[in-house]
This record gives C-alpha cells, sequence and structure tokens, in this order.
C-alpha cells in the first residue's frame, strides 16, 4: 500500500514511517515542514530504502499535498504533523491553531478532492487517519474514571483545545462530505527518538550530566505511558483495518504519577551507571506547576484489543529500561539537539510527554 505520513519527522510519526517502511511492499512519503521539532536524523534507518522518500512541506498548501497524493497514488494518509508541546501552546497558541486546525482543514480539502477523483478498488480501501491525544478529554480525578471513546470533549490547554477542533473537523468531513476516515486518541508517548525537552528523556540526559531534575509542583500528576513502537504498530492496525468512521484509544494500561516515572528512571540508571556519589534521585528538583495542568489521563484500550486483536508489547518497566539503553547508546542523535536546539532553560516543557 502507497502511504502518505504527515510529520513524519517527529517522534511518532518517524516510528510509523520506520514500522511501515520494514515491510517492502509499503511506500512512505513522509511530508513534513522540519519545525524545530523535525529531525531527519530519526529517519537515517530507512532513508536510503526504495520504498520511502521525502518532502518538506507545510501541511497548510493544500495545492502541494493534492499533487503529492496523486502523483505516488495513495492509499492511506496518516495525518500526525502537528505543533504538539503544550507548554508552547500556553506561550504561543498562534502556531497550534494555523498548524492544528487550519493545516487539518487543508489536509482534508485536499484528500477529499483527491478521494473524489479515485474509482473502484482503489476508491474503495482509502483512509484518511487523524492521530489525536487522550487530552482531548481533558482532566481526569486522581482516584476514578478512565476515558473511552464515548467519553465527551472537555479540553484544557490550547493544544488540545487546538487538537480537539481537528478531531470534530475530521468527523465533519465524515459525515458532510462522505470522507473514508478512522482516528485514534493515545496518551503519552515515550521511547526512542524522543525531543530532549520531553519528560523522559530530560530526565536520562539531565541526570547523565549531574544537572537538576525538574518536577512540577509536587509530581503527583498521574499520566499513561505508551512506548513509542507499539505505538506504531497500533496505528498501522487502524490505518488498515479500523472501520471507516470509529476512532479507536490507543494506551499502555500504564499509569504512573511523574515523580515515580523520575524515580523509576534513576533506579534503572542508579544500576546500569552508578555515580560517583549518592542516588541520581538526589538531583529531583520541584518547580512551579503550570496553570491549568491536568490531573489525571487513564485510557480504556479495550476496544482496539478487542476489536483490531492489538496489545502493547512492553511493560513500562521494560520499555523504560530499552529507552535509557537506546539514549546510552546514541548521542549522535541527541547530543546536537541538546547543544544547538535545546539548551535546556525551559524546563518546565518537561513535564508534558
Ligand atoms: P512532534 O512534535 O515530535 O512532531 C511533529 C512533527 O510535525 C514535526 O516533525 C514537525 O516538523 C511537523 N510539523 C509541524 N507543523 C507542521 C506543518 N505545518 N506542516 C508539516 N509538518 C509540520 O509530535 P509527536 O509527539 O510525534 O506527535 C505526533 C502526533 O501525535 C501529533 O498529532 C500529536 O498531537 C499526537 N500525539 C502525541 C502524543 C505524544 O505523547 N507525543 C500523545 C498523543 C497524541
Amino acid at each position: 500500500m502507497n502511504f502518505l505520513v504527515t510529520g513524519g519527522a517527529g517522534f511518532i510519526g518517524s516510528a510509523v514511517c520506520r514500522h511501515i517502511c520494514s515491510d517492502l511492499s509499503n511506500n512512505v512519503t513522509n511530508v513534513d515542514k522540519l519545525t524545530y521539532a523535525g529531525n531527519l536524523a530519526s529517519l537515517r534507518p530507512i532513508e536510503n530504502q526504495h520504498n520511502y522518500r521525502f518532502e518538506q512541506k507545510d501541511i497548510c498548501d493544500d495545492g502541494s499535498i493534492l499533487d503529492i497524493l496523486r502523483r505516488d497514488d495513495i492509499d492511506v494518509v496518516m495525518h500526525l504533523a502537528a505543533e504538539s508541546h503544550v507548554d508552547r501552546s500556553i506561550d504561543g497558541p498562534e502556531a497550534f491553531i494555523e498548524t492544528n486546525v487550519i493545516g487539518t482543514f487543508r489536509m482534508l480539502k485536499a484528500s477529499l478532492e483527491y478521494y473524489r477523483g479515485l474509482s473502484g478498488a482503489k476508491k474503495e480501501r482509502f483512509r484518511f487517519h487523524h492521530i489525536s491525544t487522550d487530552e482531548v478529554f481533558g482532566d481526569l480525578p486522581f482516584d476514578s474514571g478512565i476515558f473511552t471513546e464515548e467519553t465527551p470533549y472537555a479540553p484544557s490547554s490550547p493544544y488540545s483545545a487546538s487538537k480537539a477542533a481537528s478531531d470534530h473537523l475530521v468527523r465533519a468531513w465524515h459525515e458532510t462530505y462522505g470522507l473514508p476516515v478512522v482516528l485514534s486518541n493515545c496518551s503519552n508517548n515515550y521511547g526512542p527518538f524522543h525531543f530532549p525537552e520531553k519528560l523522559i528523556p530530560l530526565v536520562i540526559l539531565n541526570a547523565l550530566d549531574e544537572k537538576p531534575l525538574p518536577i512540577y509542583g509536587k509530581g503527583e500528576n498521574v499520566r499513561d505511558w505508551l512506548y513509542v513502537e507499539d505505538h506504531a504498530r497500533a496505528l498501522a492496525t487502524i490505518a488498515t483495518k479500523g472501520v471507516n468512521g470509529e476512532s479507536y484509544n490507543v494506551g499502555g494500561n500504564s499509569e504512573r504519577t511523574n515523580l515515580s516515572v523520575v524515580q523509576t528512571i534513576c533506579d534503572i540508571l542508579d544500576r546500569k551507571r552508578p555515580r560517583k556519589k549518592g542516588s541520581y534521585s538526589d538531583l529531583i528538583t520541584y518547580v512551579t506547576d503550570r496553570p491549568g495542568h491536568d490531573r489525571r489521563y487513564a485510557i480504556d484500550a479495550s476496544k482496539i484489543k478487542r476489536e483490531l486483536g492489538w496489545t502493547p508489547q512492553e511493560s513500562f518497566e521494560t520499555g523504560l529500561a530499552r529507552t535509557i539503553d537506546w539514549y546510552l547508546a546514541n548521542e549522535w542523535w541527541w547530543g546536537p539537539i541538546r547543544r544547538e536546539k535545546y539548551s535546556g532553560q525551559r524546563l518546565g516543557e518537561a513535564q508534558k510527554a
């Protein structure tokens, strides 16, 4: 099948490109604007494969998207391109509206025009898969509740509000114009090639540099962690086997407080790379909480397990150990980003994975 992946130079998009290209009967066209979050080095494992190609384009440019859809005879669009960092959305919401709302509208516009020109089996096969977040559902109490596909939307941040808007647009293009779509909403991802300002890589790399390990408030906020390669498998399954018009929640069944995430990283590093003196947890530093910080997200992923047969392969502990090993072995990837793009002043950003 021929896939168009938007945002394929980002954290999850690059995992999706690597996963789909591992089946040599698939072709992937990766469309990415290369914002600060895009990094072509994450595609190095596949960049020379015959079934992978890259186009530096803005998703707001629907004319170029339509040309690519036609040129590459696309069967499935997997739309991941987004502004994705909550703290950046608080400092500067405009780019989030531009890319996440207008950009998704332009992707739908180009995809509908392309879809209308298809016929037969090709038209039957076409899907627009929109990748979204559990943050559209808002905040859960610490001790009860879980997000299902029926949970009403209640976004708290400019980021989650822009993603909620894009989800609504995708459903409207299905209901109003008959565009075949599937949607998925997932929890916090972690794993290799994760931008070093996010909580897990930041804590690993700061610990190795003997720098403070920042935690928002008291570290009580709970997130449900999903290993990125498990997510990439889930997305490929949803894009190709998901039922037209349906949405699927994807989660790792690994709820952890931020404090326990940081503590577990310190424990693993204490074993793998002992400090000269004391534990890495001595570096934990509490910083002022983010405004509108949701307490807890938790995903009920039973629908995708039941209907599409997907299950995560990594537990949080095995996925975290693999992630730490990857960061220890791959300074070629994260070193330049840490030195050039992200100097570590925006410590607060680390609390949104
Ligand atoms: P990311 O920030 O790592 O990557 C986003 C990519 O989109 C970058 O490569 C960037 O260059 C590209 N991009 C941004 N604006 C663009 C534009 N206008 N045109 C073309 N490309 C553009 O994001 P991620 O963490 O990989 O997330 C991917 C998707 O998954 C997003 O839609 C996000 O909302 C969703 N999601 C992420 C998480 C998570 O834990 N990371 C959780 C739930 C949902």
